[in-house]
Protein backbone atom coordinates (compact mmCIF):
# COMPACT_ATOMS: atom_id res chain seq x y z
CA UNK A 1 0.00 0.00 0.00
CA UNK A 2 1.20 3.44 -0.65
CA UNK A 3 3.04 5.15 2.24
CA UNK A 4 1.91 7.92 3.83
CA UNK A 5 4.11 11.52 2.82
CA UNK A 6 3.05 13.85 6.00
CA UNK A 7 1.34 16.95 5.17
CA UNK A 8 0.73 19.56 7.72
CA UNK A 9 -2.52 20.14 6.37
CA UNK A 10 -4.37 18.62 3.18
CA UNK A 11 -6.81 19.64 0.80
CA UNK A 12 -9.12 16.73 0.90
CA UNK A 13 -8.89 14.09 3.52
CA UNK A 14 -11.68 11.33 2.17
CA UNK A 15 -13.03 8.77 4.87
CA UNK A 16 -13.05 5.16 3.30
CA UNK A 17 -10.71 3.53 0.94
CA UNK A 18 -13.94 1.81 -0.95
CA UNK A 19 -15.62 2.05 -4.24
CA UNK A 20 -16.63 5.59 -3.92
CA UNK A 21 -13.62 6.53 -1.78
CA UNK A 22 -11.59 5.74 -3.92
CA UNK A 23 -12.90 6.92 -7.36
CA UNK A 24 -13.49 10.30 -5.54
CA UNK A 25 -9.63 10.45 -4.37
CA UNK A 26 -8.49 9.64 -8.37
CA UNK A 27 -10.49 12.90 -9.66
CA UNK A 28 -9.73 15.10 -7.06
CA UNK A 29 -6.29 14.13 -7.43
CA UNK A 30 -6.02 14.90 -10.97
CA UNK A 31 -7.42 18.05 -10.05
CA UNK A 32 -4.12 18.92 -8.52
CA UNK A 33 -5.39 18.91 -4.70
CA UNK A 34 -3.62 17.00 -1.95
CA UNK A 35 -5.51 14.27 -1.21
CA UNK A 36 -5.40 11.94 1.82
CA UNK A 37 -7.66 8.43 1.61
CA UNK A 38 -7.89 7.02 5.42
CA UNK A 39 -9.56 3.67 5.40
CA UNK A 40 -9.53 1.21 8.49
CA UNK A 41 -8.98 -1.93 7.10
CA UNK A 42 -5.70 -3.42 6.08
CA UNK A 43 -6.72 -2.77 2.05
CA UNK A 44 -9.19 -0.90 0.29
CA UNK A 45 -12.27 -1.94 -1.36
CA UNK A 46 -12.76 -5.38 0.25
CA UNK A 47 -16.47 -4.76 -1.07
CA UNK A 48 -15.17 -4.52 -4.27
CA UNK A 49 -13.25 -7.44 -3.89
CA UNK A 50 -16.47 -9.68 -2.74
CA UNK A 51 -18.79 -8.62 -4.84
CA UNK A 52 -20.66 -9.90 -7.94
CA UNK A 53 -19.32 -13.63 -6.52
CA UNK A 54 -15.79 -11.95 -7.11
CA UNK A 55 -16.20 -11.06 -10.55
CA UNK A 56 -17.50 -7.18 -9.44
CA UNK A 57 -20.67 -5.90 -11.29
CA UNK A 58 -19.35 -2.80 -11.30
CA UNK A 59 -22.65 -0.78 -13.16
CA UNK A 60 -25.90 -1.80 -15.29
CA UNK A 61 -25.38 -0.26 -18.94
CA UNK A 62 -29.29 0.41 -18.38
CA UNK A 63 -29.36 2.35 -15.49
CA UNK A 64 -31.98 4.59 -15.09
CA UNK A 65 -32.16 6.99 -12.21
CA UNK A 66 -36.06 7.25 -11.90
CA UNK A 67 -36.60 3.60 -11.95
CA UNK A 68 -33.71 1.76 -10.19
CA UNK A 69 -32.91 3.64 -6.99
CA UNK A 70 -34.68 4.27 -3.54
CA UNK A 71 -34.94 7.08 -1.68
CA UNK A 72 -36.76 9.09 0.47
CA UNK A 73 -35.91 11.97 -2.19
CA UNK A 74 -36.64 10.00 -5.61
CA UNK A 75 -34.88 12.90 -7.31
CA UNK A 76 -31.86 13.28 -5.47
CA UNK A 77 -29.69 10.87 -7.60
CA UNK A 78 -30.78 11.57 -11.12
CA UNK A 79 -28.66 14.52 -11.04
CA UNK A 80 -25.32 12.46 -10.55
CA UNK A 81 -26.43 9.50 -12.05
CA UNK A 82 -26.70 11.56 -15.58
CA UNK A 83 -23.55 13.65 -14.89
CA UNK A 84 -21.17 10.46 -14.81
CA UNK A 85 -22.84 7.49 -16.76
CA UNK A 86 -22.13 3.85 -16.49
CA UNK A 87 -20.34 4.76 -19.91
CA UNK A 88 -17.83 6.85 -18.40
CA UNK A 89 -16.80 4.16 -15.89
CA UNK A 90 -16.80 1.29 -18.98
CA UNK A 91 -14.63 4.19 -20.09
CA UNK A 92 -12.36 4.02 -17.48
CA UNK A 93 -12.58 -0.10 -17.57
CA UNK A 94 -11.63 -0.70 -21.19
CA UNK A 95 -8.82 2.20 -20.90
CA UNK A 96 -7.55 -0.14 -18.31
CA UNK A 97 -7.74 -2.88 -20.96
CA UNK A 98 -10.14 -4.93 -18.41
CA UNK A 99 -11.81 -7.63 -20.35
CA UNK A 100 -15.92 -7.70 -19.09
CA UNK A 101 -18.96 -8.74 -20.33
CA UNK A 102 -22.92 -8.72 -19.77
CA UNK A 103 -24.21 -11.11 -18.14
CA UNK A 104 -27.84 -10.51 -18.33
CA UNK A 105 -30.12 -7.40 -18.20
CA UNK A 106 -27.62 -5.02 -18.72
CA UNK A 107 -25.05 -6.18 -15.89
CA UNK A 108 -21.85 -5.75 -16.41
CA UNK A 109 -19.00 -8.36 -14.81
CA UNK A 110 -15.47 -8.12 -15.43
CA UNK A 111 -14.35 -11.25 -17.16
CA UNK A 112 -11.27 -11.93 -14.74
CA UNK A 113 -11.57 -10.88 -11.32
CA UNK A 114 -12.91 -7.82 -9.31
CA UNK A 115 -8.87 -7.74 -7.68
CA UNK A 116 -8.27 -5.98 -11.29
CA UNK A 117 -10.62 -3.48 -11.34
CA UNK A 118 -9.48 -2.86 -7.81
CA UNK A 119 -6.05 -2.87 -9.02
CA UNK A 120 -7.09 -0.24 -11.47
CA UNK A 121 -8.74 2.08 -8.88
CA UNK A 122 -5.48 1.98 -7.05
CA UNK A 123 -3.00 2.36 -10.00
CA UNK A 124 -5.14 5.27 -10.80
CA UNK A 125 -4.83 7.35 -7.32
CA UNK A 126 -1.40 6.46 -7.32
CA UNK A 127 -0.59 8.14 -10.86
CA UNK A 128 -2.84 11.50 -9.24
CA UNK A 129 -0.88 11.70 -6.62
CA UNK A 130 -3.31 10.49 -3.77
CA UNK A 131 -1.71 9.11 -0.51
CA UNK A 132 -3.67 6.03 0.80
CA UNK A 133 -3.43 5.31 4.78
CA UNK A 134 -4.34 1.52 5.56
CA UNK A 135 -5.59 0.57 8.94
CA UNK A 136 -6.52 4.31 9.60
CA UNK A 137 -10.20 4.07 11.48
CA UNK A 138 -11.50 7.51 11.69
CA UNK A 139 -13.41 7.80 14.85
CA UNK A 140 -14.37 11.89 14.60
CA UNK A 141 -14.28 14.35 12.25
CA UNK A 142 -14.70 17.99 13.71
CA UNK A 143 -14.54 21.43 13.02
CA UNK A 144 -11.04 22.10 13.43
CA UNK A 145 -9.91 25.79 15.44
CA UNK A 146 -8.09 27.33 12.69
CA UNK A 147 -10.76 26.28 9.50
CA UNK A 148 -11.53 22.88 7.98
CA UNK A 149 -11.74 19.82 9.79
CA UNK A 150 -9.52 17.37 12.09
CA UNK A 151 -9.60 14.12 11.27
CA UNK A 152 -8.75 11.73 14.69
CA UNK A 153 -7.62 8.11 12.94
CA UNK A 154 -6.31 6.11 16.36
CA UNK A 155 -3.27 8.03 17.95
CA UNK A 156 -3.53 10.95 14.61
CA UNK A 157 -5.21 13.58 13.68
CA UNK A 158 -4.91 14.83 10.59
CA UNK A 159 -6.09 18.12 9.04
CA UNK A 160 -7.77 19.28 5.54
CA UNK A 161 -9.54 22.36 4.37
CA UNK A 162 -12.39 19.58 2.99
CA UNK A 163 -13.50 16.22 4.06
CA UNK A 164 -15.44 13.60 2.20
CA UNK A 165 -17.04 10.91 4.20
CA UNK A 166 -17.37 7.76 1.91
CA UNK A 167 -17.48 5.47 4.59
CA UNK A 168 -20.80 3.38 3.21
CA UNK A 169 -23.18 1.57 4.82
CA UNK A 170 -23.48 -1.41 7.40
CA UNK A 171 -23.85 -4.40 5.72
CA UNK A 172 -20.85 -7.19 6.42
CA UNK A 173 -20.40 -5.47 9.82
CA UNK A 174 -16.76 -6.95 10.01
CA UNK A 175 -15.70 -4.32 7.22
CA UNK A 176 -18.22 -1.58 7.76
CA UNK A 177 -18.87 1.21 10.24
CA UNK A 178 -21.20 3.60 11.34
CA UNK A 179 -19.22 6.60 11.20
CA UNK A 180 -21.29 8.52 8.52
CA UNK A 181 -24.20 7.95 10.26
CA UNK A 182 -22.37 9.21 13.64
CA UNK A 183 -21.40 12.06 12.07
CA UNK A 184 -25.01 13.08 10.82
CA UNK A 185 -25.77 13.02 14.08
CA UNK A 186 -23.28 15.28 15.41
CA UNK A 187 -23.73 17.53 12.60
CA UNK A 188 -27.59 17.69 13.29
CA UNK A 189 -28.04 16.19 9.86
CA UNK A 190 -31.19 13.94 8.93
CA UNK A 191 -31.47 10.56 8.89
CA UNK A 192 -33.65 7.54 7.44
CA UNK A 193 -33.97 4.89 9.24
CA UNK A 194 -31.27 2.06 8.10
CA UNK A 195 -32.25 -1.35 7.06
CA UNK A 196 -30.51 -4.66 5.46
CA UNK A 197 -31.60 -4.79 1.90
CA UNK A 198 -31.05 -7.01 -0.88
CA UNK A 199 -30.59 -9.36 1.38
CA UNK A 200 -32.54 -12.96 2.66
CA UNK A 201 -35.86 -13.40 4.22
CA UNK A 202 -36.15 -16.13 6.70
CA UNK A 203 -39.14 -18.72 7.22
CA UNK A 204 -41.25 -17.90 10.03
CA UNK A 205 -41.50 -20.73 12.33
CA UNK A 206 -44.28 -23.02 10.79
CA UNK A 207 -42.92 -22.36 7.38
CA UNK A 208 -39.50 -23.43 8.53
CA UNK A 209 -40.52 -26.37 9.74
CA UNK A 210 -42.44 -26.87 6.69
CA UNK A 211 -39.94 -25.58 3.99
CA UNK A 212 -36.25 -25.86 5.10
CA UNK A 213 -35.72 -29.09 3.65
CA UNK A 214 -35.89 -27.67 0.08
CA UNK A 215 -32.95 -26.22 0.75
CA UNK A 216 -30.75 -25.66 -2.54
CA UNK A 217 -33.99 -25.78 -4.49
CA UNK A 218 -34.08 -22.57 -7.09
CA UNK A 219 -36.68 -22.07 -9.56
CA UNK A 220 -37.78 -19.08 -11.43
CA UNK A 221 -40.85 -17.03 -10.22
CA UNK A 222 -42.50 -13.70 -9.82
CA UNK A 223 -42.36 -12.44 -6.23
CA UNK A 224 -44.67 -9.97 -5.25
CA UNK A 225 -44.75 -7.01 -2.31
CA UNK A 226 -47.45 -4.64 -2.14
CA UNK A 227 -46.73 -2.82 -6.17
CA UNK A 228 -43.27 -4.24 -6.51
CA UNK A 229 -42.56 -7.43 -8.40
CA UNK A 230 -39.60 -9.10 -9.48
CA UNK A 231 -39.25 -11.78 -11.87
CA UNK A 232 -36.22 -14.10 -11.28
CA UNK A 233 -34.77 -17.00 -9.65
CA UNK A 234 -35.83 -17.48 -5.88
CA UNK A 235 -33.52 -19.99 -3.88
CA UNK A 236 -34.73 -21.72 -0.98
CA UNK A 237 -32.31 -21.98 1.71
CA UNK A 238 -32.43 -23.30 5.25
CA UNK A 239 -32.96 -20.32 6.64
CA UNK A 240 -35.58 -19.13 4.30
CA UNK A 241 -35.30 -17.90 0.33
CA UNK A 242 -32.56 -16.08 -1.36
CA UNK A 243 -31.75 -15.77 -4.66
CA UNK A 244 -32.65 -12.70 -7.17
CA UNK A 245 -36.36 -12.02 -6.86
CA UNK A 246 -36.26 -12.52 -3.10
CA UNK A 247 -33.13 -9.84 -2.55
CA UNK A 248 -35.14 -7.07 -4.86
CA UNK A 249 -38.08 -7.50 -3.21
CA UNK A 250 -36.26 -7.49 0.40
CA UNK A 251 -35.68 -3.48 -0.77
CA UNK A 252 -39.52 -2.92 -0.50
CA UNK A 253 -40.60 -6.01 2.25
CA UNK A 254 -40.87 -4.27 6.01
CA UNK A 255 -41.44 -6.37 9.21
CA UNK A 256 -44.74 -7.90 8.86
CA UNK A 257 -45.52 -7.69 5.32
CA UNK A 258 -46.50 -10.89 3.33
CA UNK A 259 -44.88 -11.31 0.30
CA UNK A 260 -46.78 -13.08 -2.85
CA UNK A 261 -45.07 -15.98 -5.49
CA UNK A 262 -46.17 -16.74 -8.64
CA UNK A 263 -44.46 -20.37 -9.21
CA UNK A 264 -45.46 -20.34 -12.84
CA UNK A 265 -45.00 -16.66 -13.81
CA UNK A 266 -44.96 -17.74 -17.38
CA UNK A 267 -48.48 -19.00 -17.92
CA UNK A 268 -51.82 -18.97 -17.17
CA UNK A 269 -51.79 -21.92 -14.79
CA UNK A 270 -56.07 -23.10 -14.49
CA UNK A 271 -56.19 -22.72 -18.83
CA UNK A 272 -52.78 -25.35 -18.81
CA UNK A 273 -54.68 -27.88 -15.57
CA UNK A 274 -57.90 -27.71 -17.60
CA UNK A 275 -55.95 -28.55 -21.07
CA UNK A 276 -53.93 -31.13 -19.74
CA UNK A 277 -56.89 -32.44 -17.89
CA UNK A 278 -58.90 -32.88 -21.47
CA UNK A 279 -55.78 -34.18 -22.86
CA UNK A 280 -54.52 -36.83 -20.09
CA UNK A 281 -57.11 -37.68 -17.31
CA UNK A 282 -55.75 -39.97 -16.01
CA UNK A 283 -52.34 -38.10 -15.43
CA UNK A 284 -51.80 -37.79 -11.84
CA UNK A 285 -51.73 -33.77 -10.40
CA UNK A 286 -48.34 -33.87 -8.98
CA UNK A 287 -47.15 -35.72 -12.04
CA UNK A 288 -48.48 -32.79 -14.24
CA UNK A 289 -46.80 -30.23 -12.31
CA UNK A 290 -43.74 -32.21 -12.05
CA UNK A 291 -43.10 -31.15 -15.26
CA UNK A 292 -42.70 -27.46 -14.37
CA UNK A 293 -41.75 -27.41 -11.29
CA UNK A 294 -39.62 -29.11 -8.90
CA UNK A 295 -40.07 -32.36 -7.28
CA UNK A 296 -39.51 -31.69 -4.03
CA UNK A 297 -41.62 -28.90 -3.92
CA UNK A 298 -44.65 -30.55 -5.57
CA UNK A 299 -43.87 -33.24 -3.27
CA UNK A 300 -44.04 -30.58 -0.30
CA UNK A 301 -47.08 -29.17 -1.69
CA UNK A 302 -49.15 -32.21 -2.26
CA UNK A 303 -51.90 -32.36 0.25
CA UNK A 304 -51.64 -29.06 1.21
CA UNK A 305 -52.17 -27.29 -2.18
CA UNK A 306 -54.41 -30.32 -3.38
CA UNK A 307 -55.30 -34.08 -3.48
CA UNK A 308 -53.12 -36.01 -5.77
CA UNK A 309 -56.06 -37.76 -7.46
CA UNK A 310 -55.77 -38.26 -11.83
CA UNK A 311 -56.45 -35.21 -13.19
CA UNK A 312 -59.55 -36.70 -14.61
CA UNK A 313 -61.14 -37.11 -11.31
CA UNK A 314 -60.50 -33.34 -10.33
CA UNK A 315 -63.39 -30.68 -10.16
CA UNK A 316 -62.50 -27.78 -12.03
CA UNK A 317 -63.69 -25.57 -8.69
CA UNK A 318 -60.65 -26.85 -7.26
CA UNK A 319 -58.51 -26.75 -10.14
CA UNK A 320 -58.93 -23.13 -10.09
CA UNK A 321 -57.93 -22.91 -6.47
CA UNK A 322 -55.08 -25.17 -7.26
CA UNK A 323 -54.22 -22.43 -10.12
CA UNK A 324 -54.69 -19.48 -7.90
CA UNK A 325 -52.23 -20.96 -5.24
CA UNK A 326 -49.18 -21.62 -8.27
CA UNK A 327 -49.83 -17.86 -9.19
CA UNK A 328 -49.75 -16.19 -6.04
CA UNK A 329 -48.54 -18.60 -2.71
CA UNK A 330 -48.83 -16.26 0.15
CA UNK A 331 -45.62 -16.36 2.61
CA UNK A 332 -45.42 -14.01 5.68
CA UNK A 333 -41.36 -14.16 6.12
CA UNK A 334 -40.44 -13.97 9.68
CA UNK A 335 -37.47 -11.28 9.17
CA UNK A 336 -34.68 -10.99 6.95
CA UNK A 337 -30.77 -12.39 7.81
CA UNK A 338 -29.62 -8.86 9.16
CA UNK A 339 -26.27 -7.05 7.87
CA UNK A 340 -24.30 -9.98 7.90
CA UNK A 341 -25.37 -10.90 4.76
CA UNK A 342 -27.53 -7.92 2.91
CA UNK A 343 -25.36 -6.57 0.42
CA UNK A 344 -26.55 -2.71 0.98
CA UNK A 345 -28.27 -0.75 3.72
CA UNK A 346 -31.22 1.07 2.84
CA UNK A 347 -32.37 4.47 4.64
CA UNK A 348 -29.07 6.31 5.50
CA UNK A 349 -27.64 10.49 5.90
CA UNK A 350 -30.92 12.24 4.85
CA UNK A 351 -30.30 13.66 1.18
CA UNK A 352 -32.34 17.06 2.04
CA UNK A 353 -28.77 17.45 4.24
CA UNK A 354 -27.16 17.06 1.18
CA UNK A 355 -26.39 19.16 -2.51
CA UNK A 356 -27.19 16.87 -5.10
CA UNK A 357 -24.49 18.88 -7.44
CA UNK A 358 -21.58 19.08 -5.14
CA UNK A 359 -22.52 16.34 -2.53
CA UNK A 360 -21.65 18.90 0.06
CA UNK A 361 -23.43 19.09 3.44
CA UNK A 362 -25.49 22.40 3.64
CA UNK A 363 -25.14 22.92 6.79
CA UNK A 364 -21.54 22.04 6.73
CA UNK A 365 -19.37 23.90 4.45
CA UNK A 366 -16.40 21.62 3.14
CA UNK A 367 -18.04 18.47 4.68
CA UNK A 368 -18.93 16.03 1.75
CA UNK A 369 -21.28 12.74 1.85
CA UNK A 370 -21.17 10.28 -1.19
CA UNK A 371 -22.06 6.33 -1.84
CA UNK A 372 -23.88 4.33 0.32
CA UNK A 373 -23.68 6.54 3.26
CA UNK A 374 -26.62 8.16 1.89
CA UNK A 375 -30.01 7.17 1.50
CA UNK A 376 -29.83 6.26 -2.11
CA UNK A 377 -30.08 2.14 -2.46
CA UNK A 378 -30.20 0.84 -5.71
CA UNK A 379 -32.04 -2.62 -6.83
CA UNK A 380 -29.58 -5.64 -7.42
CA UNK A 381 -27.82 -5.73 -10.79
CA UNK A 382 -24.79 -3.28 -10.65
CA UNK A 383 -26.78 -0.07 -9.82
CA UNK A 384 -24.83 0.43 -6.31
CA UNK A 385 -21.48 0.71 -7.29
CA UNK A 386 -22.96 3.14 -10.31
CA UNK A 387 -24.33 5.22 -7.19
CA UNK A 388 -20.89 5.06 -5.73
CA UNK A 389 -18.96 5.93 -9.15
CA UNK A 390 -21.49 8.94 -9.97
CA UNK A 391 -21.55 10.37 -6.35
CA UNK A 392 -18.12 9.92 -5.66
CA UNK A 393 -17.42 12.07 -9.49
CA UNK A 394 -19.46 14.76 -9.00
CA UNK A 395 -18.61 15.53 -6.06
CA UNK A 396 -14.61 15.36 -6.86
CA UNK A 397 -15.66 17.89 -9.38
CA UNK A 398 -16.36 20.36 -6.86
CA UNK A 399 -13.49 19.90 -4.53
C1 LIG B 1 -21.30 -9.23 -0.65
C2 LIG B 1 -21.60 -7.97 -1.42
C3 LIG B 1 -21.69 -8.03 -2.80
C4 LIG B 1 -21.99 -6.88 -3.53
N1 LIG B 1 -22.05 -6.96 -4.89
C5 LIG B 1 -22.35 -5.85 -5.60
C6 LIG B 1 -22.35 -5.88 -7.02
O1 LIG B 1 -21.97 -6.89 -7.64
N2 LIG B 1 -22.74 -4.76 -7.69
C7 LIG B 1 -23.09 -3.60 -7.03
O2 LIG B 1 -23.42 -2.60 -7.68
N3 LIG B 1 -23.03 -3.53 -5.68
C8 LIG B 1 -22.67 -4.61 -4.96
N4 LIG B 1 -22.59 -4.53 -3.60
C9 LIG B 1 -22.83 -3.22 -2.96
C10 LIG B 1 -21.57 -2.34 -3.11
O3 LIG B 1 -20.45 -3.08 -2.64
C11 LIG B 1 -21.71 -1.05 -2.31
O4 LIG B 1 -22.92 -0.42 -2.63
C12 LIG B 1 -20.55 -0.12 -2.59
O5 LIG B 1 -19.33 -0.73 -2.24
C13 LIG B 1 -20.72 1.18 -1.81
O6 LIG B 1 -19.58 1.98 -2.02
P1 LIG B 1 -19.12 2.98 -0.87
O7 LIG B 1 -17.85 3.57 -1.32
O8 LIG B 1 -20.21 3.88 -0.49
O9 LIG B 1 -18.86 2.05 0.40
P2 LIG B 1 -17.80 0.88 0.57
O10 LIG B 1 -17.39 0.33 -0.73
O11 LIG B 1 -18.39 -0.03 1.58
O12 LIG B 1 -16.55 1.62 1.17
C14 LIG B 1 -16.54 2.19 2.45
C15 LIG B 1 -15.12 2.11 2.96
O13 LIG B 1 -15.02 2.91 4.13
C16 LIG B 1 -14.23 2.20 5.07
N5 LIG B 1 -14.61 2.73 6.39
C17 LIG B 1 -15.80 2.58 7.02
N6 LIG B 1 -15.76 3.21 8.20
C18 LIG B 1 -14.53 3.76 8.31
C19 LIG B 1 -13.89 4.53 9.31
N7 LIG B 1 -14.51 4.83 10.46
N8 LIG B 1 -12.61 4.94 9.11
C20 LIG B 1 -11.95 4.62 7.95
N9 LIG B 1 -12.51 3.86 6.97
C21 LIG B 1 -13.79 3.46 7.15
C22 LIG B 1 -14.61 0.75 4.86
O14 LIG B 1 -13.65 -0.12 5.36
C23 LIG B 1 -14.73 0.69 3.34
O15 LIG B 1 -13.49 0.38 2.73
C24 LIG B 1 -22.24 -5.65 -2.85
C25 LIG B 1 -22.14 -5.60 -1.45
C26 LIG B 1 -21.82 -6.75 -0.75
C27 LIG B 1 -21.70 -6.65 0.74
Amino acid sequence: MVTLVSAARWDVVIVGGGASGLLCAIYAGRKGRRVLVLEQSAKCGLKILVSGGGRCNFTNIWTDPQEHFLSANAHFCISALRRYTPEDFIALVEDHDIAYHEKKSGQLFCDGSAKDLLAMLLQHARNAGVQIKTRAQVQSVEAADAGGFEVAAGAHSFFADRVVLASGGLSMPKISSDLAFRMARQFGLGLVETEPALVPLTWNNSDRARFAHLSGLSLPAAVRCGDNAFSEDILFTHRGLSGPAILQISSYWTPGDSIAIDLLPELDAFEWLVAAQESSPRTRVSSLLQTRLPKRLVHELSGMWFDDGRLGEVAHRDLRELANRLHGWVLKPGGTEGYRTAEVTLGGVATDAVSSKTFEVKQVPGLYIIGEALDVTGWLGGFNFQWAWSSAFCCAEHL
